[in-house]
């Protein structure tokens, strides 16, 4: 199949792109990386009047450190959070995570924006987006917006993105010193979205658990932010029997949706013995 006949929009400037958006945001479709759209594209599950290429928009390929938050532009590629020069565990738990994204030419050209906007249920980067609580940042001819990434995931390919609006970039909070961090996930084939993937961050203190963050891939029709297992890590002493209770809550808590290869079930179990897992690698960090 071949995509629809669209009208192709290249502007070089944020304001440029928010106005061509304005005109009919209904048919107007944002291309970043285009890893996912020109699939989209191909079958005609996106039929857009308009493209908007934002490749040549200036300004969004900044990525540092500001305000103690590490901020990803919109044009920001996978393979860039790959290879950071940053010295916080947000690189090393990026680092640990991208490999498990696809393959490298779409590490290349796909990005970590988009990969929030397209809102794959599982998306590596919506997990730790979700667990680090991050923020994205939109803009539009009203004004910018700023929306915490617990209420920016709808659903499956949803997100509170307004069709006027434009991500501009996400803020990660950095993390800090003394947080171990761990990814780990299970997939069919190399090359395919995730079963199911967990990534965690663990901050540990006298020998108490002080801070745990869980994200949770394929978990649920959304990024899941496994609240009730970082309540069971509080303040406990980091042990087997503590990851295991952890990995139990995080299964209760996991609203996971079937597919053909991967049941509930599955997914539920996949969610328990990863959360163990990367626990127990995290709390081993220091
Ligand atoms: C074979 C294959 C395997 C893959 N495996 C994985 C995987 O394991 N994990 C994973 O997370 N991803 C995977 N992907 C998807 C890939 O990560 C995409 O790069 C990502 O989902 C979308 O990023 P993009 O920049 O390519 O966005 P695009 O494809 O350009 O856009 C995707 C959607 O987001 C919207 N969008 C993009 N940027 C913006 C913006 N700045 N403002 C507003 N809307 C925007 C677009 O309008 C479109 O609807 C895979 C892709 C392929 C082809």
């Amino acid at each position: 199949v071949k995509p629809v006949s669209f009208e192709y929009r290249a502007p070089a400037t944020v304001d440029e792109a928010v106005s061509v958006l304005a005109e009919d945001p209904a048919r107007t479709t944002v291309l970043a990386g285009g890893q996912s759209l020109l699939i989209e594209l191909r079958y005609r599950t996106a039929r857009p009047r308009v493209i908007l290429d934002v490749n040549q928009v200036g300004g969004l390929d900044g990525l540092g450190v500001e305000d103690e938050s590490l901020r990803i532009g919109a044009l920001v590629r996978h393979a860039q959070l790959e290879h950071l020069d940053l010295d916080d565990p947000v690189a090393a738990l990026m680092a640990a995570a991208a490999p498990s994204l696809a393959h490298p030419p779409i590490r290349a050209r796909g990005t970590f924006a988009g990969s929030l906007a397209y809102a794959h249920p599982a998306a590596e980067w919506g997990a730790l987006a979700v667990a680090l609580d991050a923020t994205v940042v939109l803009m539009s001819s009203a004004g910018e917006r700023q929306v915490p990434a617990a209420s920016w995931f709808r659903g499956p390919f949803s997100t509170a993105r307004r069709p006027d609006e434009l991500v501009t970039s996400v803020a990660v909070p950095l993390l800090g010193p003394g947080w171990g961090v761990a990814f780990s996930e299970h997939r069919r084939t190399h090359g395919t979205f995730a079963q199911v993937a967990v990534l965690a961050a663990v901050r540990i203190d006298n020998g108490r658990v002080r801070g745990a963050r869980l994200g949770v891939a394929g978990g649920a029709d959304r990024p899941l932010r496994a609240t009730g297992a970082e309540g069971v890590l509080a303040g406990a002493e980091p042990h087997d029997d503590l990851f295991r209770e952890a990995g139990a809550a995080a299964a209760a808590e996991a609203d996971p949706v079937a597919e053909p290869h991967c049941s509930v079930d599955y997914r539920r179990h996949l969610v328990d013995v990863l959360t163990r897992r990367v626990l127990a690698q995290a709390a081993a960090w220091n």
